[in-house]
């Protein structure tokens, strides 16, 4: 038995031994094709010699320093690219280890900025029913997955909770699109003013819902509705970009495609590409304005926040995404995956909807697709489809929806930026026979 606090405390996962490229290898030679990057994380895929270049050499010269002592020329670097690349305004980063960490510290920045400048009385936060949002207790406590916050939740701080936007399940029949997005905004508004505007920090959402939906996507105009409505009351927009940025959708961030530029958005994943944990928040210049003209003390950190060696695995990954010109790549492959996914399952009986945006798309099963019922939680489809895609050596990330009961299982993709076409025809039909064979 493994010493290791593994996932499940009743089974060891196979041990990984190599990868190269979109493919890893366990140690009985068994070839996985990494359909999902493992949670979205690997957006070059395995081994990619620039990013190990920049890290040996980062390693050689200063591998690690602490940053009350120090600051660091990669990590200064990466902070500028990000801050050239990010969207007018976003113009100061705090980095972190990953991006549960990335969570917090937006939170606490903006609890912070607004102590700073004389509105201690902001003590709220309100988020989304069906989102994930991190494992420490901040971040779960935001997050609307039932199922991970149940043993937790004498634990977590109160938040005030709306509807996510779920076309799928949730939009009205006869209900339009720009309706469905209008009651949405109402109802943030009611959150509001039930906890009252003045009350509220930040209003928390994931662009594109990832780990507990499957790649759901706003609908038109939603953001810019959130954005309006934050604004007159003065309360902060924080976008987690955790799962949905930094190229996976088709542009560097996601809210790129909704034309609003949140206040705090948060990175990690694809940001150093699985080659080193490190996730970041970047900020409003004004809110960092106010801490540095107040205290002039973020009052926050972590050991391991600027990291050269994985600074320098970042800079080296997103350099690639750019020389390379990936984010086209995004665009193009997923275009490709959602018609693949639609020409092998968009007839299957169990698949209700198939969804995304660039390289992060999601499959939902159904018992019935009329109805749109549910499997139960106990036939465990998604694990099901799990295990039988790495018996057809694919990789895919399952999830029950567990928001308010149940809401469907889902399989999500996120594959490496660095796909072929002939990739992407592989993993439509090695998901497609393990669909079959489990549904
Ligand atoms: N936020 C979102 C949107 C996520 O999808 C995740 C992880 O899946 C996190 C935060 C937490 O990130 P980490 O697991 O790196 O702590």
């Amino acid at each position: 038995m493994s010493r290791i606090i593994h996932r499940s405390l009743r089974s060891t996962p196979p041990v990984a031994a190599s990868a190269e490229g979109i493919y890893i290898t366990d140690q009985s030679g068994k070839r996985y094709l990494d359909a999902c990057g493992g949670a979205a994380v690997s957006c070059l895929g395995h081994r990619h010699p620039d990013v190990i270049a920049a890290m040996h050499a980062q390693i050689d010269r200063l591998a690690y320093t602490h940053t009350s002592f120090f600051t660091s020329e990669v990590s200064e670097e990466l902070a500028d690219h990000l801050v050239a690349h990010a969207p007018a305004g976003l113009d100061q980063v705090y980095f972190v280890s990953g991006g549960s960490e990335a969570v917090e510290a937006a939170l606490k920045l903006a609890r912070q900025y607004f102590v700073e400048i004389g509105q201690p009385q902001r003590t709220r936060f309100v988020a989304r029913r069906q989102s994930y949002h991190g494992n420490t207790l901040g971040a779960l406590a935001v997050g609307g997955n039932e199922w991970r916050r149940q043993q937790f939740a004498p634990l977590l701080m109160d938040v005030g909770r709306v509807s996510p936007v779920y076309e799928y399940r949730d939009r009205r029949e006869g209900e339009s699109q720009d309706g469905y997005t209008a009651r949405l905004i109402a109802e943030l508004e009611a959150e509001f003013q039930r906890l009252g505007p003045q009350n509220v920090i930040a209003f928390v959402a994931e662009t594109v819902v990832g780990a507990t939906a499957g790649a759901v996507p706003p609908t038109p105009g939603y953001f810019r509705g959130v954005r309006e409505l934050c604004d007159r009351h003065g309360i902060l927009l924080i976008a987690d970009e955790v799962m949905s940025g930094m190229g996976r959708t088709g542009t560097l961030h996601a809210v790129e495609q909704e034309g609003v530029v949140p206040d705090l958005m948060t990175i990690a994943k694809g940001l150093g590409g699985g080659y080193q944990p490190i996730g970041a928040v970047l900020a409003s210049g004004r809110i960092v304005e106010a801490i540095r003209q107040g205290s002039g003390l973020f009052q926050h950190g972590h050991t391991y926040i600027g990291h050269p060696t994985a600074a320098a695995a970042a800079l080296a990954v997103q350099k690639v995404i750019q020389r390379d010109g990936l984010l086209a790549q995004v665009r193009t492959r997923g275009e490709q995956l959602r018609g693949a996914l639609l020409r092998r399952l968009g007839e299957h009986p169990c698949v209700g909807d198939i969804r995304g945006r660039g390289l992060f798309m999601g499959v939902e099963l159904v018992k019935d697709r009329d109805s749109k019922a549910p499997f139960d939680a106990a036939d465990k489809v998604n694990q099901k489809i799990k295990q039988q895609a790495m018996a057809n050596g694919l990789l895919v990330y399952p999830m029950g929806g567990t928001i308010d009961g149940r809401r469907g299982d889902h399989v999500l993709l996120a594959p490496p930026f660095i796909v072929s076409e002939a990739d992407i025809e592989d993993i439509a039909d090695r998901l497609g026979s393990a669909i079959e064979l489990c549904l």
